[in-house]
């Protein structure tokens, strides 16, 4: 355009300044609007860009916030607070079903004997060893958790009474079959555990923790009966005050 102009013989020279003057002031002027236009959309995709990164970043942060609340640190399983969760929503669950619920509390035998015997550090990764143990043959039971120090609880849905009794029988071969050297407790040997188990159907009146403190009630009885073995309570017994059911072992 400029060159046009330049060459254009008939207009006058003034004109023909004035001509170019307006051509490169436009030329500038748009270049600069440009320039305006697309570092204001560049700096606003780098926000968005950026925004996007930090909530995607906080969902993560969140959820690995949530997992690590509800994990025990130590052996990887579901602690306490989750177990809490669960047991209530399982027991919500056999309500709504008329379902059959079944609980394990299980605990390791003269576990205080093997940290002083053997040292924490030892006494933690035999507590792992326990875990991965418990979690892998819990077969068909719906939640493992680490109660709290040496003490666990499996709870399982819709089984038999004979199928708990089996299942924590199982439980308790699969650890002795580790072979875990005990050398710290009264009778040298390795590491067992003594479960307490108990099974029922929901029905009025009877509640959660009336199940919890049965399948306790029942472990009591394993390590009075002299530990590494199940005791499984009928549970609507010992609801009422009588009786401890089978123990095998
Ligand atoms: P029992 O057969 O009657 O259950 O005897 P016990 O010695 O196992 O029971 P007691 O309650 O006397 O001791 C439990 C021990 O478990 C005491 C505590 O030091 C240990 N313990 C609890 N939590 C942990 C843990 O996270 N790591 C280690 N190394 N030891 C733990
Ligand atoms: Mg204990
Ligand atoms: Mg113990």
């Amino acid at each position: 355009m400029v060159c046009f102009v330049v060459g254009y013989e008939p207009m006058p020279i003034e004109i023909k300044r004035l001509a170019i003057f307006t051509l490169c002031a436009k030329a500038v002027f748009t270049l600069v609007a440009n320039y305006r236009l697309e570092a204001s959309e560049r700096k606003a995709y780098l926000l968005l860009l950026r925004e996007t990164h930090r909530a995607g970043h906080a969902l993560r942060s969140n959820a690995e916030l949530s997992k690590l609340s509800l994990t025990d640190s130590l052996t990887e399983l579901a602690n306490r607070r989750q177990f809490d969760t669960l047991f209530n929503q399982h027991w919500q669950q056999a309500v709504e079903e008329h379902a059959t619920i079944g609980l394990m509390v299980i605990d390791i035998d003269c576990f205080k004997a093997y940290n002083d015997y053997y040292g924490h550090l030892q006494g933690d990764h035999c507590l792992k060893q326990v875990a991965s143990t418990l979690h892998a043959h819990a077969g068909n039971a719906c939640v493992v958790a680490r109660f709290g120090g040496e003490e666990f609880v499996v709870l399982s849905m819709g089984q038999s009474h004979q199928a708990v009794l089996a299942q924590a029988e199982q439980l308790r071969q699969a650890v002795e079959a580790l072979q875990l050297p005990h050398h710290g407790r009264t009778e040298p040997g390795n590491i067992t555990i003594s479960v307490g188990g108990a099974m029922l159907q929901p029905k009025v009146g009877v509640t959660a923790s009336q199940l919890f403190r049965a399948a306790d009630q029942a472990l009591y009885e394993a390590k009075r009966q002299g530990r590494n073995r199940v005791v499984m309570i009928n549970s609507l017994d010992a609801l009422s005050g009588d009786g401890l059911g089978r123990s095998i072992q």
